[in-house]
């Protein structure tokens, strides 16, 4: 059983009888109480100072002292210890004022029996009020252990009332936004949302809110350095202990890299079937661009044959197979030159050229091209007038031109195609303009890409592979420039590209030879060696050199044409292809110059490439010439090398 505890209390007063009604009053009404006596201000100082006490009961007035004196010491040396005044008449305005002053009661001398009550009762307000006291420690300490666990970590967590506006963000979002609180607070959340995710945002959230549900969403949230990261943001209803909705809380947890590489998944499962899709496409136009002069080719070769053909009309389909086969041969160029850019392998070789005289030239070329078009070709004057010599890469620079000025022409149907150039700082920078189709905006970088072109259907108007302008741009890279382009659907387009302006104050000219209209007579028979492992190649060479007075050899492969030079002594020289079986031309050509250094003997391959020229030299050939063959090549050259 649980014993009543015994109340230690202080009585502050100077008469005795009081003293001793006041201690009768308390233990007739059963309270057990430990009750000690002072009379002086010192005395009750000193027992305040040095005792804990349950209760202070205290005379009005004494001598030299009062309860408004008492009380006040009370205040501050033991707050908490409920305080009784006791006295004798005192008006309801001192009352007033004692209680104020933090008095719990007051009772009259005259009233002593109601004593016992005013101590009862004080004595459970104050037990009430430590209870109240120990509650909000502890609530605070919770608080704070909360606020630390919410601020430490790296969790962004926000609270909000019940309309909606924010209340409360944990330090972790304020350090990472680097707003202060204030700025955060009411919907100043919306700032520092991206916008392009704002509205789904406030979809969400508005939606949840009014429904009092859960949420989840993910956006990006604005850093204090400006940069936006990806968070997932979770955000449940609050309710206090009624029930009674107090408003949202949420937490948010930075999810970039997952998001990025989540989203790097689907651009690249984009790009893949993009990918699959243009090399679809390409495969359809490829066809139909080898298809479109193979037919012409195989049926004008076909009428040809016609024995009672009049010799117009074989000259006109002639130039049409020639036509073709040029046409063939430039969609093949492309698809090897987007095939050796792609492997990295594509080389710039630069040497100085003259570039007012280069674009003359091709001025002259394609205006012969433009000869039946509704169109005119303009090139700009040179600014300098004067000889522009340059450093550069000649091939690479008249192929991004030419590639550049054909689709110019092909995409323009009236009006006018201009080129030319301008120095910019350290910079050439061309343009090829016209008056055609024009390109969409949406296209301006995309049509750069392999394949890309602006009409997508089967019913194309236009031909082509769609390699061009990458091949332009690959090249222009590689020279050390840019290239891109402005343009206006049904108004036209111009494209741009620059180069460095590598300026030569002097050009070495190489020393001029006399070109000579080649006389294709031979004095005596000469004796030729093909090593060609082909048939038809072999024939063509064979019908290309027939009536000259050459009798021709043939081997199969490089070991034939080693045993054929080393046996014969009148082989005057070798048209030698580079890959055949048994052995290739480069290695054929290397042995045959151990006992034959002076033996003109001419590469003839399939590779185009300038460095396949140069190999050809370096392993002892004397010349070189890719195919296809043009009849006046072949035949000057061999010309020149028999003197
Ligand atoms: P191709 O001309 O063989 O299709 P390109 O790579 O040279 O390939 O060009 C790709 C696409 O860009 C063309 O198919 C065409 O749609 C567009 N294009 C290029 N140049 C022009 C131009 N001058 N005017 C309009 N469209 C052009």
């Amino acid at each position: 059983m649980k014993t009543e505890p015994i109340l230690n209390i202080l009585s502050l007063e100077d008469s005795d009888t009081d003293y001793e009604i006041i201690r009768e009053q308390l233990i007739e009404a059963g309270l057990k109480i430990n009750l000690s006596r002072v009379q002086t201000e010192t005395e009750f100082v000193a027992a305040i100072r040095n005792n804990k006490y349950d209760l202070i009961l205290a005379d009005f007035s004494l001598p030299q002292f009062d309860a408004f004196g008492a009380l006040s010491l009370c205040r501050k040396i033991c707050p908490k210890v409920p305080f009784i005044c006791v006295s004798g008449r005192i008006g309801e305005e001192t009352a007033i004022e004692l209680i104020k002053a933090g008095a719990v009661d007051y009772v009259l001398k005259d009233r002593l029996k109601k004593l016992p009550f005013s101590v009862t009762r004080a004595l459970a307000e104050a037990k009430v009020k430590e209870a109240l006291i120990r509650a909000e420690i502890v609530l605070n300490e919770s608080e704070q252990s909360y606020r630390t666990l919410a601020d430490s970590g790296n969790t962004l967590i926000w609270t909000t009332d019940t309309n909606k506006f924010f209340n409360y963000f944990n330090l972790v979002w304020l350090e990472y936004t680097g707003w202060p609180m204030k700025h955060e607070l009411d919907d100043a959340w919306a700032k520092v949302v991206h916008p392009d995710d704002l509205p789904h945002c406030l979809n969400t959230y508005n939606e949840a809110f009014d429904k009092r549900e859960k949420f989840s969403m993910e956006y990006r949230i604005k850093r204090r350095d400006g940069e936006y990261r990806w968070f997932i943001d979770e955000g449940c209803p609050r309710f206090d202990s009624e029930g009674e909705f107090i408003g949202y809380i949420g937490h948010c947890i930075d999810n970039t890299d997952r998001k990025l590489a989540e989203l790097e998944l689907v651009r690249a499962k984009e790009k893949a079937e993009e990918s699959d899709h243009l090399k679809t496409a390409f495969l359809h136009n490829i066809s139909h661009e080898i298809r479109t002069p193979m037919n012409s080719i195989i049926g004008f070769s076909e009428l040809i044959n016609d024995p009672d053909l009049l010799s117009e009309k074989r000259n006109e389909y002639t130039g049409m197979i020639v036509q073709n086969c040029n046409q063939l041969l430039s969609i093949i160029t492309d698809i090897v030159s987007i095939a050796t850019i792609e492997a990295g392998q594509e080389k710039i070789l630069e040497k100085e050229m003259d570039l007012n005289e280069t674009l003359s030239q091709l001025y002259r070329q394609f205006l012969l091209k433009v000869k039946n078009q509704n169109l005119s070709l303009v090139l700009s004057p040179f600014k300098p007038e004067n000889e522009e010599i340059i450093l550069t890469d000649k091939t690479k620079l008249v192929q991004i031109l030419s590639n550049l000025i054909d689709n110019a022409l092909k995409f323009t149907l009236h009006g006018y195609v201009n080129f030319g150039y301008s120095i910019v700082g350290s910079e050439i920078e061309f343009f090829v303009k016209d008056t055609g189709i024009g390109i969409p905006e949406e296209l301006d970088e995309e049509i750069f890409k392999r394949f890309r072109q602006v009409e997508t259907t089967t019913t194309r108007q236009f031909g082509g592979s769609g390699l061009g302008l990458t091949i332009s741009k690959a090249y222009t890279e590689l020279l050390g420039g840019r290239m891109w382009l402005d343009s206006q659907l049904g108004k036209g387009t111009t494209i741009y590209f620059t180069i460095p302006y590598k300026k030569v104050e002097e050009m070495v000219f190489p020393e001029l030879k006399l070109i000579q209209e080649p006389v294709f007579k031979i004095n005596g028979t000469k004796t030729v060696l093909i090593a060609e492992d082909e048939d038809t190649n072999f024939f063509l060479l064979e019908e290309l050199l027939s009536g000259l007075n050459i009798r021709i050899i043939r081997a199969l492969n490089g070991a034939e044409a080693v045993d054929i030079c080393r046996l014969t002594h009148n082989v005057d020289l070798v048209l030698m292809d580079i890959k055949m079986p048994v052995m290739d031309g480069f290695t054929a050509t290397k042995l045959i110059r151990e006992f034959k250094s002076d033996l003109p003997i001419i590469a003839q391959t399939a590779y185009s490439d300038e460095r396949d020229r140069q190999k050809a030299l370096a392993m002892g050939c004397s010349d070189y010439i890719s195919k296809p063959f043009k009849r006046t090549m072949i035949v000057s050259k061999i010309m020149e090398h028999l003197g």
